[in-house]
């Protein structure tokens, strides 16, 4: 089994494939999202995710957070005003002190890594090895690397390094998209936000364009939002645990605010000599508090969409990613920018965990037969009259499926009819690929009076089973085909070209072939009807019956289907009144 793993700079989180669904692995305090943060007591192990988050303001000298800000990073690259001390020559890798502590922030991520594999282990019932673990687009060569050896720490195995915005296009489902389908994901956090454009071809997610703004994200809002409640309660809190409470009730008031208009935070026990109070607040207040952040995103997509050379309507899709996408402001002004609905149907929080478990998935090689049995890659059909290629189940059915026709005998007397099953996207069945065939016996009819029922029927493991009855007799064949799902990505997309480069000669040899049953089945039942009733008719028409299909039989040589079909129809004008004719003399007899 391979975990997926969003390592995230807030929060992180831990999912596995099972069953045909993502599930995303609870904690024992029964919580999914870990906060990523490490405390490293005096004595003892660290402490990982919510207790030691609860460590920040009582000991925040030995506690670490925001640790993914540093992964790769060199001694004179450290980002600007976070409350460490680092140690290590300049040039070398960063060390954070802490104390007389130096820890490498993969040793800091490894806590949080090993903390999931942990989780995971504990709910799965068995150990685990391996993993996909998310990072941001943007990250370097370096910052990839130290995410790997932060795994091999935690006795993981990292199988894959995942772009956070392919996670989360997959986990929206956005691999099922036609090729070239454009997707922004917009990734508003707790204190990042990453725009990246990317765009599908061949079944793969390329990164177009990607920026953002590492020191952006919901926590300005909360301390905006904190400045606003003291103004408005009219209480200034310096000390740190009620700073906390007021900071936890802010947060709490904001995400109410995402669901209901109005709120009431309670101000209770901020510091002595601050009597307990409420403030009404109102989304309306919140989103201008919120505001001048969330503008702040706006010149980041737009230089995404210019280095990536588009323009906001050639992106079909924008999806929405992490917690702050949550609120309704956020929503709109991305809208806004795009010009479109965003696409918020996944959990925020969760979705690069989700695409991260999806991908482990496919690497197990336990999704890619979900993809690949979800819809026919090719269609499906039999060869008819003419080498013409008849589809059954055309192309993306939904599977399991069952579809069937009835198709009938070209010959007078024919005593059996062959079954080429194809697969492809051509006209002709010679283009297509045969998949197998075999003979159907019926009895000897006139011609176009048998009738044999085809049935094609995919089972949920991609089995194709052909099925062809003769209706007289009931006596029936049933052919189990090779797996009808099991294409290769580049045999498909080969079809597809070929069908789409060929289609305008396609489309001719169709037209001209059926014409051409048309004409064979026209030209000597009119030889037929002249020598019946073609003494009857004035000799101009007959003269003009007979230098039509004299045309037809010119326009039978070559393979053009305009001529052809148009002397088929000049003929059959040309032939009303000998039709006519004919029908009166047999009611006569
Ligand atoms: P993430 O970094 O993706 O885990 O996002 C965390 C950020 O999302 C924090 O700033 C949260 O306050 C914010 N957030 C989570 N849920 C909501 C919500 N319902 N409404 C507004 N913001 C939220």
């Amino acid at each position: 089994m391979i975990l997926g793993i969003d390592l995230g700079t807030t929060n992180s989180l831990v999912g596995v494939f099972d069953a045909g669904f993502v599930t995303l692995i609870a904690d024992e305090a029964g919580q999914r999202l870990t906060p990523s943060v490490v405390h490293y007591p005096d004595h003892g192990e660290p402490l990982v995710g919510k207790p030691a988050s609860r460590m920040r303001v009582l000991s925040p000298e030995r506690t670490v957070f925001s640790v993914k800000r540093f992964m790769g990073r060199r001694v004179g690259e450290e980002p600007a005003d976070m409350p460490y001390h680092f140690s290590g020559a300049p040039g070398t890798p960063i060390q954070l002190a802490l104390g007389d502590l130096r820890l490498s922030p993969e040793q800091v991520s490894a806590e949080i890594l090993r903390k999931l594999k942990a989780d995971a282990e504990r709910a799965l019932g068995t150990s685990v090895q391996q993993a996909v673990v998310t990072v941001p687009a943007y990250f370097n060569d370096a910052q990839r690397s130290a995410t790997k050896r932060a795994g091999e720490l935690a006795g993981l195995e990292v199988v894959r390094i995942l772009n956070e915005p392919t996670a989360a296009a997959l986990a929206y489902g956005m691999d099922r998209q036609e090729e070239h389908t454009r997707i922004a994901v917009y990734d508003l956090g707790g204190g990042t936000f990453d725009i990246s454009i990317l765009e599908l071809t061949g079944g793969v997610f390329h990164v177009l364009a990607t920026n953002g703004n590492t020191r952006l994200g919901g926590d300005d809002i909360d301390a905006a939002l904190v400045r606003h409640l003291e103004a408005a309660s009219g209480c200034v809190v310096s000390e740190p645990a009620a700073r906390a409470r007021l900071l936890e009730a802010a947060v709490a008031a904001k995400h109410r605010l995402s669901e209901a208009e109005e709120t009431v935070v309670s101000l209770p026990f901020l510091g002595e000599g601050v009597s307990s109070t409420e403030v009404t607040l109102s989304r309306a207040t919140l989103e201008k508090i919120a505001l001048p952040w969330v503008e702040k995103t706006r010149a980041h997509c737009l230089r995404a969409l210019a280095d990536a050379n588009l323009e906001p309507e050639s992106i079909q899709e924008l999806i929405m990613v992490g917690g702050s996408t949550r609120m309704p402001l956020v929503q709109r002004f991305a809208g806004e920018i795009f010009g479109r609905t965003p696409n918020c149907s996944r959990n925020p929080d969760e979705a690069v965990a989700e695409g991260a478990a999806l991908q482990a998935a496919i690497l197990e090689g336990t999704l890619n037969q979900v993809v690949l049995l979800d819809v026919t890659p090719l269609s499906l059909g039999i060869e008819t009259f003419g080498g013409l290629m008849n589809v059954i189940l055309p192309r993306n059915s939904t599977i399991p499926c069952k579809a069937g026709e009835m198709f009938t005998n070209a010959l007078a007397g024919q005593r059996s009819m062959l079954i080429r099953v194809l697969q492809g996207e051509r006209e002709r069945a010679n283009d297509n690929w045969e998949l197998g065939r075999f003979e159907i016996p019926f009895q000897a009819l006139p011609k176009g009076q048998a009738r044999v029922g085809v049935q094609f029927e995919i089972d949920a493991d991609g089995i194709l089973t052909v099925l062809a009855r003769d209706t007289a007799t009931a006596h029936e064949q049933v052919v189990k085909m090779a797996s009808a799902v099991e294409v290769s990505d580049e045999a498909v997309e080969k079809m597809l070209e070929d069908a789409l480069e060929n289609a305008f000669d396609d489309m001719n040899a169709r037209a001209f072939t059926e014409a051409k049953l048309k004409a064979e089945e026209m030209l000597p039942s009119v030889e037929k009807a002249l020598a019946r009733a073609g003494s009857r008719l004035p000799a101009e028409e007959r003269a003009s019956i007979e230098s039509c299909a004299a045309e037809v039989r010119e326009a039978l040589k070559h393979e053009a289907a305009a001529p052809l079909k148009k002397a088929v129809t000049a003929l059959d004008a040309a032939t009303q009144t000998l039709a006519a004719l004919v029908v009166e003399l047999a009611m006569q007899r």
